[in-house]
């Protein structure tokens, strides 16, 4: 049982005065601090978080409006830009990096009441499954300290189910949300790209990057998407949200008007035959309150891997660009001229998976390769979004596992870099072609959690808010 109730009862108490924002604030960071040991969060945020809930109770006293999350405590992955703390995106490079500005996200979360307490760990720059990749430490999945939590929102996934704060937010470029969800058993909510503004955040990918919450149920991810989905003037591909919101409704559950597509290649390639076990458990649960499934192939998914792991490091090669030592964080004390202090300040302050992403992004956009990788990997990724708009004309949504396994051990592949990124063999396609996504616990396998995805079309996160809610009742 958690010690957090509902995020819309929480907020509603603290409305009426019958919970203080303060103590929700000094509850959540007790928690944190009993729970070091598993290495989630990097730092706290308590001053500017005190001040906050102070405040909040005190408009609370005064009859003023507080907002829709009322002194919910939240932890933000640590690529968010914050006030009260460095922003590090778990490198060394930007180590004593303060933000001149906050996240849109954050702020929209803030203007609603809700509190920052914390910075997760993550995979440095967010490149990771496991959380391995962090400069400063490797985060212990809550359920068996000798597993990762998945990465590369590790610490946000871990820190929820620690029942640090009611929920945490984390990005999404190729899994980074889901894949930690499934591997602690959290909530993890991908939303269309574009849903919720990339502004103050940490660029990895810019053109799969999303935002989003992870929470203990359906009903918590979908109270905060509503609040950070939004239009922002700082982010030119940010799109108008569905006129309802995404609150979920009455009106969302009826899940035998539904059709629903198991993904053929999700089912076969490599997956654990437990975890196969376990996802063909839920779907004979859902066909039997009355769901509609069909087995549906989308052949072009194998290569959804090898394009990712092309477009990805292109993008992070352009976007790690900036650090040079002369604006953020780090710089090497001992350079002695410019070029020097970029060579040394990115040599150091980098570490390898950095490294190594800027180094095949590199190499596939130089004019020798770009046509042989990039301009492929850009058709396959074309390719892809046309069999996924074909299959969502006779389905309404697909299922399939979020990952082919349960957690690993931590070192397992620490050092194999291709075993890694067969990790997200399920997740990346999802952030190519720029449709929602959420993964959901769907039990266990020797006590630790398996995720179920569902997907939707590009634009529905209503609707898929909705059936997720439904299956996680019908799965639970
Ligand atoms: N694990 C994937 C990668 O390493 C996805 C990361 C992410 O979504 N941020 O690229």
């Amino acid at each position: 049982m958690s010690q957090w109730s509902a995020i819309a009862d929480i907020a509603e108490k603290v409305q009426k005065g019958e919970l203080k924002a303060e103590n929700l604030v000094a509850q959540a960071l007790k928690t944190i601090e009993d729970n070091q040991d598993f290495s989630a969060v990097i730092a706290t945020i308590e001053d500017r978080a005190k001040e906050r809930a102070i405040e909040i109770d005190n408009r609370v006293e005064r009859n003023e409006a507080v907002g829709r999350l009322a002194g919910v405590p939240f932890i933000a992955k640590d690529n968010f830009l914050t006030f009260g703390s460095e922003t590090t995106a778990a490198s060394n490079i930007l180590k004593g990096f303060e933000a001149p500005y906050q996240s849109t996200a954050i702020q929209r979360l803030e203007a609603e009441g809700a509190i920052c307490v914390a910075k997760a760990n993550l995979d440095a720059f967010a490149h990771g499954s496991s959380t391995e990749n962090s400069d400063f430490m490797t985060t212990k999945n809550p359920h068996d300290k000798t597993k990762v939590p998945g990465g590369s929102s590790g610490g946000s996934a871990a820190s929820v189910i620690l029942d640090m704060a009611p929920f945490a937010l984390g990005t999404d470029t190729g899994g980074s949300i889901r894949l930690p969800a499934a591997f602690c058993g959290a909530v993890g909510y991908k939303p269309t790209y574009g849903l919720v503004s990339r502004s103050g955040v940490v660029a990895m990918a810019s053109s799969t990057d999303v935002i989003g919450p992870l929470t203990r149920t359906v009903e918590d991810a979908a109270v905060v998407l509503d609040v950070i989905a939004a239009k922002d003037a700082l982010d030119g591909t940010t799109i108008e949200p569905e006129g309802d919101g995404y609150a979920l409704s009455p009106e969302l559950s009826a899940l035998s008007s539904k059709k629903i597509g198991v993904i053929k290649e999700y089912m076969s390639d490599g997956i654990d035959v437990k975890v196969k076990a376990q996802i063909e458990a839920a779907i004979t649960k859902l066909k039997d309150a009355g769901a509609e499934i069909v087995e549906v192939s989308l052949p072009s998914l194998p290569l959804a891997l090898a394009c990712y792991y092309i477009i990805c490091p292109a993008e992070v090669s352009s976007n790690l660009s900036r650090y040079d030592g002369q604006r953020y964080g780090f710089s090497h004390p001992e350079a002695k001229n410019l070029d020097d202090s970029y060579n040394l300040t990115r040599s150091e302050g980098f570490g390898t998976e950095a490294k190594r992403r800027i180094m095949i992004g590199t190499y596939v956009l130089s004019s020798g390769y770009y046509d042989a990788y990039y301009k492929k990997a850009q058709q396959v990724r074309t390719k892809l979004i046309d069999e996924f708009n074909k299959t969502f004309e006779t389905v309404d949504f697909l299922l399939g596992p979020t990952a082919p396994m349960t957690a690993f051990e931590i070192g397992k592949h620490a050092n194999d870099p291709l075993e890694m990124y067969l990790t997200d063999i399920m997740t990346v396609a999802v952030n190519l072609v720029g449709v929602p996504a959420i993964s959901i616990p769907a039990g266990k396998i020797d006590n630790m959690p398996v995720g179920l995805q569902l997907i939707a079309p590009q634009h529905k996160d209503r609707d898929l808010l909705g059936l997720a809610s439904q299956v996680e009742r019908i799965i639970a």
